[in-house]
């Protein structure tokens, strides 16, 4: 009764905005907070249509993989180990994450649903959960398993690979979603423990948990709990996080641990690792305003978008590299993989890219804009969920891509460690569901609220229904074909006429964007890459027109990026397009495509294909296929090129009409 009447109490004396996708209502070092996220609904058009997709078809085939026990074991494993059915661990050892990333997936959906169902499986689901977990709160059915059998060598923070914190991290998350979502504290009592348990872990072997922090989504996890309970230790141990990193004894580049993080301008190693710690790093500055991480993670971030991030927004170029790379001494190098390579070392048939880094990239990019409010971190945010983030999913929800490559060609000699085509089911299963918790959030990036006003990050139509800082209640409906349009109109609906501010986000693409209010232009600086502030007293039905005109762009790439020498990606709004040879005349084959420079592509929306996309219709060139069997050079004949019509498509949606040969980046002249 008395833990009711605490969590009660703390979500009452926060703001409204105390229920957000990150809950920053009261962090003091961040300028923009969390809209709660029950206050902001997609009403219809691309993300209502994400939404329902992820709501309706990939929440509930996804627990049907998780729970069947012949597919996966990630929900057995917890039947297991709370003693209701006999057996073995088996799956990865970061398994127990995936059920709890689904879990937030179903509680997003739950926040705008109201799917009654869905709250009755969580329920069911956060029963065994409790079940599984130790009294002393560590939970991680690998270990909990093994000790029920009383197998002696069972013994819980052993490995650094047996990823322990990373598993109780999403716990962490995941119970701060659900509880936001549903008022319940039935899970939240559980990450309270297993948080409770990593405190006096933090304690008692702090080189210990140094050494754990593989895949650091406690880091993000722990903030969290701190965030909702108002308990302090927990900022103590976020805090601690932080510090005991020089404790750790075999510090390597691929876990970004070798230099201490301060100390760090470069994203180095494992990608998804990296992306989450960087993440869980804003986290901790946006509590502390340790300005020796903010630095780091500026640094970071300008090597990561200047030099190392695809223009889908994803990261990781490598399946394996060597690290550190120019060192003198050769003992020193060690292997990385899934790894951050060298600046410009960007490759597209190899590219690895695992989804869970560009999500990695999405969550990064949200908090560093709460943090400072610069559009320009919403912009990688947007350019990674439109691009890297929805073309891991097929169009009908049920099939994923663990790697993401920017082009295919079916006559690859040789054979890569993941699927090139998207699977229903991955042995590592830790990308599926941080797609669906992600699609199922989004509305929760869409706004923020500071003390000046509402800001506008993401565009689709929706309605926001909520505060502002000082308590009034503001609602703001918009309507837009964003992302194939960019007219977006916003009505203001106020109880009383109001003076405050509202911000909107003109991206860095959108040169020349239009602002009018009431049908009259306003001299207001809409500059791209900046937040257009409209600060006025507003009144009940005030309208705001935003006009961001979608230019077809042609991109080309800093001349250092090797692979992509002499080529353009064609870009429209936030969305990179591609070829795919289903969109070829017969006998045409895609590296043979080349595009000219005074090319005019010509945007037209089709309804019947792919979902409803607009594509990109144009004139380019083709020479004729050279016969390559057998040979590694050949001199080039003279040939006359032919003119050919091209079709190109969003990339996000690639892959889902059989399997075919597919390019981002196309030759030019
Ligand atoms: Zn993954």
């Amino acid at each position: 009764m008395f833990l009711v009447a605490f969590y009660l109490l703390c979500c009452h004396s926060a703001h409204a905005a105390g229920r957000g996708i990150t809950c920053t209502s009261l962090s003091p070092y961040v300028e923009l907070r969390s809209i709660d996220m029950r206050d902001v609904r997609w009403t219809e058009g691309f993300w209502a249509d994400q939404f329902n997709m992820c709501h309706r078809v990939v929440i509930p085939n996804m627990w049907r993989l998780l729970k069947d026990p012949e597919i996966s074991h990630s929900y057995t494993n917890f039947l297991i180990a709370a003693g209701l059915e006999e057996g073995k661990h088996d799956g990865p050892k970061w398994h127990d994450g995936d059920l709890y990333k689904w879990l937030e997936s179903a509680a997003y959906a739950y926040t705008i649903a109201k799917d009654e169902k869905l709250d009755q499986l969580m329920d069911e689901i956060i029963e065994v959960i409790g079940k599984a977990q130790r009294g002393d709160g560590y939970i991680h059915t690998p270990v909990i398993i093994k000790q029920r059998q009383a197998r002696p060598e069972a013994k819980e923070f052993r490995n650094r690979l047996d990823f322990e914190t990373y598993n109780m991290g999403h716990l962490m998350t995941t119970a701060c979603i659900h509880h936001r979502a549903t008022g319940k504290i039935s899970l939240l009592e559980i990450a309270r423990r297993a948080t409770d348990y990593l405190y006096r872990l933090y304690k008692e072997s702090p080189a210990g948990l140094a050494n754990n922090a593989i895949c650091p989504s406690h880091y993000m996890g722990v903030v969290e709990m701190y965030r909702t309970t108002g308990e302090l230790k927990y900022l103590e141990l976020a805090r601690g996080l932080v510090d005991i990193r020089i404790m750790v004894e075999t510090g390597t580049d691929q876990n970004q641990d070798r230099i201490p993080f301060h100390e760090q301008t470069k994203a180095v190693g494992h990608a998804v690792r990296a992306n989450y710690l960087y993440a869980g790093l804003a986290d901790v500055y946006a509590e502390t305003g340790d300005e020796s991480l903010l630095h780091a993670l500026e640094k970071i971030w300008e090597n990561v978008t200047l030099q190392k991030m695809y223009i889908t927004g994803a990261t990781g170029a490598l399946y394996d590299g060597a690290s550190p790379d120019g060192s003198k001494r050769h003992g020193e190098i060690q292997l990385v993989h899934q790894a951050y390579g060298r600046e410009y070392q960007l490759p597209n048939i190899t590219a690895y890219n695992e989804t869970c880094a560009t999500i990695g990239n999405v969550m990064w990019n949200w908090r560093m804009l709460s943090i400072t409010g610069q559009a320009r971190f919403a912009d990688v945010l947007e350019q990674a969920l439109y691009n890297g983030v929805l073309a891991a999913i097929s169009l009908d929800g049920k099939e994923f891509f663990y790697t993401n490559t920017l082009r295919r060609v079916s006559n690859l000699p040789f054979d890569l460690r993941w699927s090139r085509t998207r699977e229903p089911y991955i042995s590592c299963f830790c990308c599926p569901p941080n797609v669906a918790r992600t699609i199922a959030g989004v509305s929760g990036y869409a706004y923020s609220v500071s003390d000046e006003g509402i800001w506008a990050n993401l565009y689709g139509s929706s309605v926001l229904d909520t505060t502002l800082a000082d308590g009034s209640n503001i609602t703001l409906i918009q309507r837009t074909d964003y992302p194939w349009d960019g007219r977006i109109e916003i009505m203001v609906n106020v109880p009383e006429s109001k003076k405050f501010s509202v911000m909107l986000r003109i991206p860095g693409w959108a040169s020349e964007a239009n602002l009018r209010v009431n049908g009259r232009s306003v001299s207001i600086d809409a500059q791209p890459g900046r937040y257009a502030v409209i600060g006025r007293e507003w009144s009940l039905g005030d309208t705001i027109e935003l006009d961001l005109p979608m230019r077809v762009r042609l991109i080309q790439a800093n001349p250092l990026v090797e692979e992509v020498r002499n080529q353009v990606a064609i870009m429209r709004g936030p969305l990179a397009y591609c070829l795919e040879s289903v969109d070829l005349p017969e006998g045409v084959e895609i590296a043979e495509v080349t595009i000219p420079r005074d090319i005019k592509p010509n945007p037209r929306h089709d309804s019947d294909i792919l979902g409803g996309v607009t594509v990109l219709e144009g004139r380019a060139e083709t020479f004729q296929s050279v016969d390559w069997s057998g040979e590694l050079y050949q001199e080039l004949k003279p040939q006359k090129p032919q003119e050919i019509d091209i079709k190109l498509i969003p990339y996000y949606a690639w892959g889902n009409r059989g399997e075919c040969d597919m390019t981002v980046w196309m030759p030019v002249r």
